[in-house]
């Protein structure tokens, strides 16, 4: 393999020690769910988001059903995605009971469609019981806020960020969890903020929704065998949230050299073949995945694999067509623009500390195969 999709590897050189210092000195305390060190975590995440609380859980999938129970929402309610998304999104949903329905994307972010979402309410808004929109901030960038919070407010929806991919992305000038009512985050390894393991985040500003996550996700319980309700175990453990918080200090650095690593390949790649990730001028787009179209897609992909170049589709099948959905009955055509998109999308390697030289290298490579 010359040059692998991602690299989790190359980030430890400078916060080794830190991280194992703190990892030495958590195994001593044998104090490893919660504690201080979880707490500590979710106030320097809240800082981070700018949001009021933070609420550490297990992982990212948790962090969203943790969010949609909170708010009430379960059977018999109709809770409206994206079907250009990893599936946790829509198992969340499926997870407290609700049933999943999903709109199209915008051609250019691949978030959220306003207008599809708009026709979708004015079709079922009256024949459906519709709680929540869960809007994803896809490959590091966010949906469109503004409109999406407008049609939310007309149709009196919840409003659940998925910002899984979206660590430190911004659009005017706000970031996950500040337009909505709640926002979550995924910590899994390969995420622009990455854990040692599976772990995950809940960001919100309203305090009587932050002490209901907390219960929620520690057996419902405030004191120790005293349950309010009942709830989960999604709990952070505090190995997890030390290594976190070392990490969380270079989020924006590694995020910069995200987009410094966007901008090389805009620059080497070919400009008329090649659809770029869309900036729009307002926002922060932190790359989580750098994400392109090219026609030709599946043999470029193959080829590059032949010269130890690892690509990847995010993702190669849209939720509605899964087979695990068929009993929801979407056919081919139901969402146009995802499933356009789908058929022409490649994620080229992206990591911070990718080499202008791989990426030049990767660009000259592509430029080649294309038709
Ligand atoms: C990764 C991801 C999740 C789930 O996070 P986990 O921590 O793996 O459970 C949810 N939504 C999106 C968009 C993701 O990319």
């Amino acid at each position: 393999m010359k040059i692998p999709f991602t690299s989790l590897s190359d980030c430890y050189k400078d916060i080794y020690d830190e991280i194992m210092t703190r990892i030495q000195y958590l195994i001593n305390t044998t104090n490893f769910i919660g504690g201080e060190e979880v707490e500590r975590f979710e106030q320097e995440f809240a800082i981070y988001c700018n949001m009021r609380h933070a609420i550490a859980c297990s992982n990212g999938t948790d962090a969203l059903i943790l969010a949609l129970h909170c708010l009430g929402i379960g059977q018999g309610d109709t809770v409206v995605t994206v079907p250009n998304t990893f599936i946790a999104t829509s198992e969340a949903i499926t997870s407290v009971g609700a049933n999943v329905e999903f709109v199209d994307i915008d051609e250019k972010t691949y978030t959220m469609d306003p207008i599809s979402l708009r026709e979708y309410l004015v079709k079922n808004i009256v024949n459906k019981r519709i709680k929540a929109v869960i809007p994803v901030h896809i490959y590091g960038q966010m949906a469109d806020m503004n409109a999406i919070m407008d049609i939310a407010e007309e149709y009196n929806l919840k409003v659940i960020e998925d910002a899984a991919q979206a660590h430190g992305a911004k659009i005017n000038g706000k970031g996950p969890g500040e337009y909505g009512d709640i926002a979550t985050f995924s910590f899994y390894p390969g995420k622009n903020l990455g854990a040692f393991g599976d772990a995950g985040a809940v960001v919100a500003n309203d305090t009587n929704i932050a002490k209901n996550i907390k219960m929620l996700s520690n057996h419902g319980r405030i004191e120790k065998y005293k349950h309010e309700i009942e709830g989960y175990n999604s709990r952070m453990d505090s190995i997890q949230a030390a290594i976190l918080r070392v990490k969380l200090k270079h989020l924006d650095k590694w995020n910069d050299l995200r987009i410094r690593n966007a901008k090389l390949y805009s620059k080497f790649l070919d400009d008329y073949k090649v659809i770029k990730p869309f900036y729009r001028d307002n926002s922060k787009h932190v790359y989580h995945l750098y994400v392109c179209r090219i026609s030709n897609r599946d043999y470029v992909r193959e080829e590059l694999k032949k010269k130890g170049i690892v690509t990847g589709i995010h993702y190669p099948i849209p939720l509605h067509l899964q087979p695990a959905y068929a009993y929801l009955g979407y056919k081919k055509g139901d969402f146009p623009v995802t499933e356009k998109v789908c058929k022409e999308i490649i994620s080229l390697p992206m990591w911070p500390e990718l080499k202008e030289s791989q990426i030049q290298e990767v660009s000259i490579e592509l430029n080649s195969l294309l038709s």
